[in-house]
């Protein structure tokens, strides 16, 4: 049973365009749990290259996404998760994933699935939850719903530090590529495409540093109540 009165921030944007650190910044601030709605696209996408099960083929996915067990928790205020008891980890960020994640998250049935799975995350009381359909899809009627944006070679320069710091090197043109390939599948795809959800306040990042906008999003959501 879904709980209406829970408090859910809705934050949306493309790849890179800093979602992830301001979302958990905010619910550290507001005291929410934050949830990585992209982390259960990637488990799926994870499971399926574990499992060698091929992507590009909806039926066999699908037939694995209804086998498979997936359980949530929350650690720190952060929810996670296991597949088959099995904790994906840093995998999740692994090149495979990122290179097939837009496939799954193509596919109809899976979205179904996952948006599902998102709306039960209130079970963990207030939430801050980022992702490319939660302002527009699983949440359209909270009042905070806001989409991140930064011009594309913002975004590249960003991923690429991000790369270095994690995996010790990187390509800023090959980022730029892998960005924009993934932009141009999550917005034209048939169901849910990325779009600036209806009511969403946009800032665009470009300029801005993660401050300012972790502080523009508290101070909204907190003089509204929250
Ligand atoms: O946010 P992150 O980069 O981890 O998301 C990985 C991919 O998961 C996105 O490129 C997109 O294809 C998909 N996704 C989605 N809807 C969401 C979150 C992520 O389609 N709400």
């Amino acid at each position: 049973m879904l709980n209406k009165d829970v408090m859910v921030v809705a934050i949306d944007g493309p790849s890179a365009s800093g979602k992830s650190t301001v979302s958990r910044e905010v619910a550290l601030k507001l005291k929410f749990t934050y949830v990585d709605s992209g982390s259960l696209y990637r488990g799926m996408t994870w499971k399926c290259i574990r499992e060698g099960v091929d992507v590009k083929m909806p039926e066999f996915v699908i037939d694995l996404m209804n086998r498979m067990k997936l359980e949530f928790f929350a650690e720190n205020r952060v929810v996670r998760f296991t597949i088959d008891g099995e904790d994906p980890g840093q995998q999740l960020r692994s090149e495979p994933v990122r290179e097939c994640v837009s496939d799954i998250a193509a596919i109809p049935e899976v979205r179904h699935f996952m948006v599902n799975k998102l709306r039960q995350m209130v079970q963990f009381g207030a939430i801050v939850m980022e992702g490319r359909d939660i302002g527009s899809v699983v949440f359209p009627d909270s009042p905070f719903k806001f989409y991140l944006d930064a011009d594309p070679e913002e975004r590249a320069r960003r991923r690429h530090a991000e790369l270095i710091e994690m995996e010790g090197q990187g390509d800023v043109e090959k980022v730029l590529d892998s960005l924009k390939r993934r932009d141009q599948k999550d917005t034209t795809r048939k169901t849910a495409p990325l779009q600036i959800p209806l009511g969403a306040h946009v800032i665009n990042s470009t300029s801005m540093s993660i401050e300012e906008v972790v502080s523009l999003i508290v101070k909204e959501v907190s003089a509204a109540g929250g």
